[in-house]
């Protein structure tokens, strides 16, 4: 028997966790971070405490209580005990594997909890961004998707508290089994990169990376992996051959940006498989149209070219493509694109794999901007950018003193260094991201609009507040390019793969399927959490 289970990605955006089983060959879709279940119990001050391990996002639903799937190392005395009254509690001890369908942590982020042993199939870019990601990130103990530091029980003697988890210097890497680059193939620095940080290199870090469409391959299930379009590189949907049929996941996809002709090739490949079940994501349902990555370059370079003096752009750095089209209206603007080193990290990185990436040292319109107030121990991986790229760096005065040839990088966490700066009033700040999904958000637009207030900057594209609907004014629209098809790509999407079953996930409307499929012969199955479907 064929089934579906559905841990994460129900009735929200994000957080996917989809359990496929063919008798006793098992596999996860994702194992993504619950972003909206977490914000409805923490926020910055409140967080899972990292000393408790599996307690908390176990007790708190955000991971699901499936015994034998997770470290050993984060298990704190008595945990199974309690959780085994749960109404989803199962033993679960054989995974052979999870398939991750792109670098954003509400599809891999809770990969940080599983077994160490438990490989992770996915692009070679995705892997080498998510590993960028953790190298150069907060790594928040319930994000540590790549590697993690195994904890110990320590308790000061003579107290009565409970035993903390504490984590040891000690890293340890995950297997990761890169599904369309042979390892073999991989240039010396890239390997480089992926064992960088660890001391016991050589062979047994060789072995963490391998190919499981090689023939040699040992996973139980014959896989397909399609590149896809999506906000961020190497995304992918997947095609797992089980005893029932072709079953096809889509991970997060759209056909409206740079790299449309991945998406539609996916479709024309499924499509040849005769899908039995269709996974399929349903983010922008409602959407009717999506703003092409085109347009983005076209309205982000009239806004610019008519500013005098400075530009900030706030975008999602790690989607490669706006990166770009920023690069090239720096370039169309006699400007500089001034990035932060996380980001010329991420994207020295993605050089690694794809050369076609513009090579940091010999852009001349590249800048790295790095913060004003020297931290007392910098990172490695900030060392070395900062070194490698020396004469790429620029300061908040070298900045403030040449406004106009600047366009920089920055989101609404790095508007602390406008003290520093000081930009002139009329300064730009332009806005190419998506609008505010939830109360949170909707606070730190209003702490945006502020700042914008306090230094006499004028936004572009900016999403402003009216009867409590936060709309881009008028004339100021089409400056971001969603990550995510529009409801009628989707229908189109589900109609020409044309499976006998297709499962909505990653949606807040997932009857939008069912209202209007209804004539094609596809049937269409709502996933309710925990519950499964077969197949
Ligand atoms: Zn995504």
């Amino acid at each position: 028997m064929v089934s579906l289970t559905f841990y994460g990605g129900v009735d929200e955006i994000g957080g996917n966790k989809i359990l496929l089983e063919d008798g006793e060959r098992r596999l996860f879709l994702d194992f993504g971070f619950p972003f909206k279940r977490h914000k409805q119990f923490y926020e910055e001050y409140l967080k899972p405490r990292s000393g408790a391990g599996l307690l908390d996002p176990l007790t708190m639903g955000l991971l699901p209580p499936l015994e034998g799937l997770y470290r050993n190392d984060l298990e704190t005395p008595g945990i199974w005990r309690q959780c085994q009254h749960r109404p989803l509690h199962r033993r679960l001890d054989q995974i052979d594997g999870v398939l991750l369908s792109h670098a954003h942590l509400d599809h891999s982020g809770h990969i940080s909890f599983l077994r160490d042993d438990i490989p992770v199939y996915t692009t070679a870019v995705t892997a080498f961004i998510a590993k960028a990601m953790q190298d150069s990130g907060k790594a928040d103990f319930d994000q540590q998707v790549c590697y993690f530091n195994p904890t110990v029980q320590e308790c000061p003697t003579g107290w009565r508290q409970v035993a903390c988890l504490a984590s040891t210097t000690a890293k340890q890497q995950r297997q990761f089994c890169l599904a369309d680059v042979h390892p073999g193939a991989l240039s010396a620095d890239a390997i480089q990169f992926w064992t960088w940080g660890f001391w016991e290199k050589t062979a047994r870090q060789k072995e963490l990376i391998s190919c499981p469409l090689a023939p040699h391959s040992d996973c139980s299930f014959n896989l397909r992996c399609f590149p896809v379009d999506h906000s961020i590189p190497g995304a992918c949907a997947w095609g797992i051959e089980t005893s029932s049929g072709w079953v096809i996941y889509s991970g997060d996809l759209r056909l409206h940006g740079k790299r449309a002709e991945l998406t539609r090739r996916f479709i024309d490949e499924a499509l040849g498989l005769r899908p039995r079940a269709l996974v399929l994501e349903g983010t922008n349902v409602l959407r009717e149209a999506n703003v092409s990555e085109h347009e983005v370059y076209e309205n982000g370079l009239k806004a610019i070219a008519s500013t005098n003096g400075l530009v900030i752009a706030d975008f999602s750095p790690r989607d490669v493509d706006r990166l770009l089209t920023f690069l090239q209206i720096a370039r169309d603007t006699g400007r500089k694109l001034a990035m932060l080193p996380k980001d010329a990290f991420l994207l020295k990185t993605m050089r690694l794999l794809e050369p076609e990436i513009p090579d940091i040292a010999q852009e001349d319109s590249f800048a790295i901007y790095q913060d004003t107030i020297a931290s007392r121990s910098p990172s490695l991986w900030l060392r070395n950018i900062c070194q490698e790229y020396a004469s790429k760096i620029v300061l908040a005065e070298d900045v403030s003193s040449a406004q106009a040839q600047f366009i920089l990088c920055f989101s609404f966490y790095d508007l602390n260094e406008l003290p520093s700066i000081g930009p002139r009033p009329g300064s730009l700040y332009v806005y190419s991201s998506s609008e505010p999904h939830d109360e949170e958000q909707e606070i730190d637009f209003r702490r945006l609009h502020n700042w914008l207030k306090q230094f006499e900057l004028r936004g572009f594209g900016l999403p402003v507040e009216s009867n409590g609907e936060w709309q881009v004014p008028d004339g100021e629209k089409g400056l971001h390019a969603s990550g995510h098809a529009s409801g009628p790509d989707l229908l189109k999407i589900a109609r020409e793969m044309n499976p006998e079953v297709l499962i909505p996930v990653h949606s807040e409307y997932p009857s939008f399927y069912v209202d209007h499929l209804s004539d094609s012969g596809i049937r269409v199955v709502l996933p309710t959490v925990g519950a499964t479907i077969e197949i």
